[in-house]
């Protein structure tokens, strides 16, 4: 994709960025740019619009520019620009904190971050000390699962199953186990929400309590519907058995709710979806409508007071961030946090959701498709790998779409979708129309 003449950034001068996730040398032969947004829009360097089928990275759950965010960053950094929250303070931190935790009951606490990679991390340091704090100071071990995605820092890679994040990175966090991931598709092609098979797998984690013993487990980490992975959602009741599971033998659940949270599945969070309540969730993205890089980890009633109530006040969290609470990021988290209300942007989802559904599962029979799966308004499409090139028919899919004007995510042979929640049926029609053209021509 040539980019503008008159445009700074030739091919040549790509090479200094090196991108995230990316296949560098195939991007800087073909570079894809976005140079504005608006609403469910991107326009590109060469002044196409791209319909953003993913909410940039599964964050801009409200849409892009939003004047409402753009305003109060505008009037927060006119005011104060930044503020340590260490032995100091400032008002906005603690006014977005009280309002977050308004948002879901039973959540007395947010810890703030600046990325749900750090939001993962921290509830995990979270989990390890408070269990010390509780004397239950052998509990050390941590419970990811096979196809876990929870950010890129050592803890979050650790707990995480995305072999490719891990197999170049050396040890890990010690004493870490594995759940097996939930995803059947011998038994749950063209589940219509949540499968109907695979609960059992949830005693998987009395296998592995059985095996080192409840009194060393600290905490166990999903992702209520795994998203980076390709939207690999729960079996019914998996999520409850594990509360239960977890309640048993005193080890804390975690939630992963960076994707989910903030309406993805149409509901505040997903803990309000499933109605099962963890210990700790992780937020990230939608939290600012990913206007000013944040994360929040929420915990439940009772586990700030553990580290208050230590005796001789000695056991404080050692942990936190220069932009734990940033005033930029709560001036735009707040003014976020108002929008979806005001526009009721978490209905809008759920009510959306069933035409979402019906349009994603029109596209069974299309060339390669293997599965098709959503809830909320989220959903995949996953396509038959060739044998030796796992992800080339998705990424093949990927470049055709955007010519066709269309972002979507790929992961392997997956082709996720997750749009703004402000999205009208016409642009659920046109992601519909172009991934089932796009999937005519995949090789
Ligand atoms: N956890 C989950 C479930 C995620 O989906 C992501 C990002 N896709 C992360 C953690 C990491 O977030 P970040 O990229 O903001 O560090």
């Amino acid at each position: 994709m040539a980019l503008a003449a008159n445009d700074q950034t030739k091919p040549n001068d790509l090479d200094p960025f090196w991108m995230p996730f990316t296949a560098n040398r195939q991007f800087k032969q073909q570079p894809r740019m976005f140079v504005e947004a608006e609403g469910v829009h991107y326009t590109t360097a060469d002044g196409r619009k791209v319909l953003d089928g993913t909410s940039g990275l599964w964050c801009c759950n409200a849409g892009h520019r939003r004047k409402p965010i753009i305003e109060a960053v505008q009037k927060q950094v006119e005011k104060l620009d930044f503020a340590p929250t260490f032995q100091m303070g400032h008002p906005l931190s603690f006014e977005f904190a009280s309002r977050l935790t308004q948002m879901v009951e039973g959540f007395s606490q947010v810890f703030f971050t600046n990325s749900g990679s750090e939001s993962v991390d921290t509830a995990l340091k979270i989990a390890l000390a408070y269990q010390r704090a509780i004397g239950q100071g052998t509990r050390t071990r941590l419970i990811g699962r096979e196809r876990g995605y929870h950010g890129v820092g050592f803890g979050g890679i650790s707990v995480g199953g995305i072999v490719a994040n891990r197999k170049t990175f050396g040890p890990m966090l010690n004493g870490v186990d594995h759940l097996p991931h939930t995803h059947d598709l011998a038994k749950n092609a063209y589940t219509r929400g949540e499968p109907e098979h695979g609960l059992n797998l949830a005693d998987e984690l009395e296998r592995i309590v059985a095996l080192h013993d409840a009194s060393t487990i600290a905490a166990v980490i999903v992702e209520p519907v795994a998203g980076s992975t390709g939207v690999l959602i729960p079996p019914k009741g998996y999520l409850k058995r594990l509360r239960e599971i977890c309640d048993k033998h005193g080890i804390l659940l975690i939630f992963d709710e960076v994707i989910t949270g903030f309406g993805r599945l149409g509901a505040p969070f997903a803990t309000d979806y499933f109605g099962v309540k963890p210990d700790l969730f992780t937020t990230a993205k939608g939290i600012t409508n990913a206007v000013v890089p944040m994360g929040a980890v929420f915990c439940r009633d009772g586990i700030y007071d553990a580290f208050m109530n230590a005796p001789d006040n000695t056991i404080e969290l050692f942990h936190g961030y220069t932009y734990s609470g940033h005033p930029l990021a709560c001036a735009a988290g707040l003014a976020t946090i108002d929008l979806y209300k005001d526009e009721g942007l978490f209905e809008r989802a759920a009510e959306l959701a069933p035409y979402w559904e019906d349009g994603l599962h029109s596209l069974k029979g299309g060339n390669h498709v293997i599965d098709i799966r959503n809830i909320g308004m989220v959903g995949a499409i996953e396509l038959a790998g060739i044998p030796g090139k796992p992800t080339a028919r998705a990424f093949d899919a990927f470049l055709k779409a955007y010519d066709k004007g269309l972002l979507i995510r790929t992961t392997g042979d997956i082709i996720a979708l997750s749009p703004p929640l402000i999205v009208e049926k016409s642009h659920i029609d046109f992601i519909v129309d172009t991934v089932g053209d796009v999937l005519k021509t995949v090789h």
